[in-house]
């Protein structure tokens, strides 16, 4: 009897969200993970990347081969340069150049979104991706005025990191009357009182003008400008995250997408058309918010694919999403991790039991799957 193959599941991405799936069916499915990067390099924390680099990197760039349930996946450096839904089919450029076509009976496109200088969609290598985290702490370390804009909550979390860390004066500010737009109207009033007690200068209602031509991919010299009509503002270093996002999603046919470039999906997160693939994480249109990457939307495939795969495509989970944001803004503090939930409600983790039970167990162990020493 011929031996029965494995399923083929292309996994688009392996950031915070592919790499979920992926560790998730390597060993059920035959798994092919495509990365920009040889590393898992969250988007996540960037306050903490900025403060806190090496313990930033112990949780938040990890090398794909030391995740264990990697091992049985084939991970290509590279990127999906186009898909042929039809043949179900993706062209992949690797990082030398060379370029495959690979079938599969299941895709999983997670390639995210680019929303500043901390995510894109380069083919990098480890190097590079070492040199550009030394250059930026550098340019910030050595600027006694910071200006931070956009009120969302890598804005926040980065002003906030910076101010707790004392070498500059740090302004953040924001187009609306309070920041955190999308979070329960009790954590955006709670979020300004932090931000002020830890020696943040909160300028609200400041619209910046962008230089013309500017990607918000580096940090910038020259003084802002507003359209709303205040005076320019001249700091050392200013760092835009304003939230203007922009999907990866260039490979695929524009009938897929909606009016941004987001890739539409239905409940249970697939194509509408092509159920044979999934849309998951900051890419896809899956709710008003593209929560999906934190509300566990990996979970949603992956139980999907597998009752597809079985047979079982009529009990499928369905996703959604709570209608306010939630989640860690600052990140992990001397205090301990703050989470905010979408009630308004929020609860602490003190520091000395965060750091061993929330990343070390939960992240790496549990969420991550194992990793191998470094
Ligand atoms: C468990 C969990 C907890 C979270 N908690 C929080 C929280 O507390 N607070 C908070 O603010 N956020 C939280 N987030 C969400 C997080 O901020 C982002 O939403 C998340 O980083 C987005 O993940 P992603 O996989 O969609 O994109 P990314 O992590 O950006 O990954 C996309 C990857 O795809 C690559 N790529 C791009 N184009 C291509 C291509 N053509 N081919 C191949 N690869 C490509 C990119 O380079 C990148 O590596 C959480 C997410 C998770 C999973």
């Amino acid at each position: 009897m011929k031996p029965k193959t494995k399923p083929v599941v292309v996994v688009a991405g392996l950031g915070d969200t592919g790499a979920l799936i992926a560790t998730r069916l390597s060993r059920t499915c035959s798994v092919i993970g495509i990365s920009t990067r040889p590393a898992l390099m969250s988007g996540q924390e960037l306050g903490n990347r900025l403060t806190q680099p090496d313990d930033w990197r112990k949780t938040y760039l990890v090398p794909y081969r030391r995740f264990r349930k990697l091992d049985p996946a084939e991970v290509v450096h590279g990127r999906i340069a186009s898909v042929d839904l039809d043949a179900k089919s993706v062209t992949i450029e690797s990082a030398d150049g060379a370029k495959r076509a690979q079938r599969y009976d299941y895709l999983v496109i997670a390639t995210g979104a680019s929303n500043g200088f901390w995510r894109n969609d380069r083919i990098e290598d480890l190097a590079t991706v070492e040199t550009d985290l030394v250059a930026v702490n550098a340019e910030i370390g050595a600027a006694s005025t910071i200006a931070v804009i956009g009120g969302g909550a890598t804005g926040i979390s980065v002003a906030d990191n910076l101010a707790r860390a004392g070498s500059a004066d740090v302004h953040l500010f924001h187009s609306g009357s309070q920041p955190l737009p999308g979070y329960h109207p009790k954590v955006r009033s709670w979020i300004g009182s932090v931000l002020s007690s830890d020696g943040v200068t909160i300028h609200p209602d400041h619209r910046a003008i962008e230089p013309e031509g500017f990607t918000r991919d580096r940090l910038t010299h020259e003084p802002v400008e507003w359209s709303t009509g205040q005076a320019a503002f001249a700091a050392d270093v200013t760092i835009w995250a304003v939230g203007g996002v922009r999907p990866h999603s260039a490979f695929l046919p524009p009938s897929m997408l909606d009016d941004e470039g987001f890739i539409l999906v239905d409940e249970h997160l697939r194509l509408p058309e092509h159920p044979e693939v999934y849309a998951v994480g900051d890419v896809a249109a899956s709710d008003p918010l593209r929560s999906s990457a934190r509300n566990w939307g990996y979970r949603v495939v992956v139980a999907n694919l597998k009752a597809a795969m079985a047979g079982r495509s009529k009990k499928l989970e369905t996703y959604s999403a709570p209608d306010y944001r939630w989640g860690s803004i600052l990140g992990l503090q001397r205090d301990g991790l703050t989470v905010v939930q979408p009630n308004g409600k929020r609860f602490r983790i003190p520091h000395w039991i965060a750091k061993p039970l929330l990343l070390n167990v939960f992240v790496e162990r549990i969420l991550y799957g194992g990793l191998r020493g470094r």
